[in-house]
């Protein structure tokens, strides 16, 4: 099974996308998580790919779309994969269309997690990221056990850079100009399925789950 998911920055993509590699052993495959590591790790594709993300703006398409393509031709891909936070742009959706026909393959379902503007800004000042496994938490909807430390690994919990209100301004614009458009995209492939992302992540996972079977 070979999942998109989209929607605005800060809708729920990573938390759902985690739920759902988990019950149907796939990879969550998350390119900003990929960015993040290669951040953390001081390698050239971190730098370059840090002066985009720190204003908000979308990572260049030729190298996202390479570092994509390699992650999905590994072995573990086989049987499907979530993909969070890719494509985030038309060129980007067309990209991997064809190199998944080339195979006789295809992406099965593009699931957009609706959540409004007016809930965004706060959802992402409250999410806070562990430095060293990638969880994400919410101070008020999703908090760890112990504020500050990660449940699944123990290390610290950090507000993103990206996260904060002026940035994730500019993230929104860029996902209205740039990644909105994708839902047409996917509704036009006649494979867009739509869920409301405003409700508990319990209930939002459900309607995941009818959807997927
Ligand atoms: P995305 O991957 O789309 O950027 P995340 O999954 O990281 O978004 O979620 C953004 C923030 O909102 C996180 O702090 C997360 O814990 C919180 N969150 C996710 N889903 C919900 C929900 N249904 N209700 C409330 N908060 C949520
Ligand atoms: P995310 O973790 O998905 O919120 O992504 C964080 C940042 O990484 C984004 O704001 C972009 O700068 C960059 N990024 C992640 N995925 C992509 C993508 N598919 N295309 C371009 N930039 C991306």
């Amino acid at each position: 099974m070979k999942i998109v998911m989209l929607g605005a920055p800060g809708a729920g993509k990573g938390t759902q996308a985690k739920m759902i590699a988990e019950k149907y052993t796939i990879p969550h495959i998350s390119t900003g998580d990929i960015f993040r590591a290669n951040i953390k790790e001081g390698t050239p594709l971190g730098l370059e790919a840090k002066s985009y993300m720190d204003q908000g703006k979308l990572v260049p398409d030729e190298l996202t779309v390479k570092i994509l393509l390699d992650r999905v031709s590994k072995d573990d891909c086989k049987n499907g994969y979530v993909l969070d936070g890719f494509p985030r742009t038309i060129p980007q959706a067309n990209v991997l269309k064809e190199a998944l026909a080339k195979q006789n393959d295809k992406i099965d379902f593009a699931i957009n997690v609706d959540v409004p503007d007016e809930n965004i800004v706060r959802r992402m000042s409250g999410r806070r990221a562990c430095v060293t496994c990638g969880a994400t938490y919410h101070i008020e909807h999703v908090p760890p056990k112990t504020e500050g430390i990660c449940d699944k690994c123990g290390s610290a919990l950090i507000l993103r850079d990206d996260d904060k209100p002026d940035t994730v301004l500019n993230r929104l614009k860029v996902y209205h100009d740039q990644t909105q458009p994708l839902i047409d995209f996917y509704n036009n492939e006649g494979i867009l399925k739509e869920v409301d992302g405003t409700i508990d992540v319990k209930d939002v996972f459900e309607s995941i789950t009818k959807i997927l079977g």
